[in-house]
């Protein structure tokens, strides 16, 4: 078994909806994301997946949260904008593109900060 991992970071403000406490108030973090790929089999030139090709995918969507409010943009005008829900978020958007090369999604990882971090993983089953 093998595991590739990227991690990429983007800026965004958000205020938790329905929670008491400082985090319904508006405030931002420095979001780290760390997506994990997992496959049995390297390619010919021995890669699981190219690590360009995952952060472009990661990059692809993390782009259009950066430097923007969170509660604004679908699918966070509904969900709450938690770590727990950009974790699965992420995940759902990248699924399918990592199973279409016979991998994998491991693990979505977002961190908050340095010390507290939310993670999706998806059923082992694949059912959802
Ligand atoms: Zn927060």
């Amino acid at each position: 078994m093998f595991e590739v991992t990227v991690e990429y970071t983007f800026a965004s403000g958000h205020a938790l909806r329905g929670y008491k406490g400082k985090c319904e108030n508006v405030h931002g973090h420095n979001y780290k994301l760390q997506v994990t790929v997992e496959g049995e089999r390297l390619n010919s030139i021995g890669l699981l997946m190219d690590f360009v090709e995952l952060r472009a995918a990661i990059r692809s969507l993390a782009e259009r949260l950066d430097h923007r409010f969170l509660n604004d943009l679908a699918p966070f005008d509904r969900i709450n904008p938690s770590a727990e829900n950009l974790a699965l978020y992420f995940g759902q958007e990248l699924e399918g593109k990592i199973a279409a090369q016979g991998l994998r999604l491991q693990a979505v990882k977002v961190w908050e900060s340095d010390t507290t971090s939310a993670t999706y993983r998806p059923d082992a089953a694949g059912a959802r």
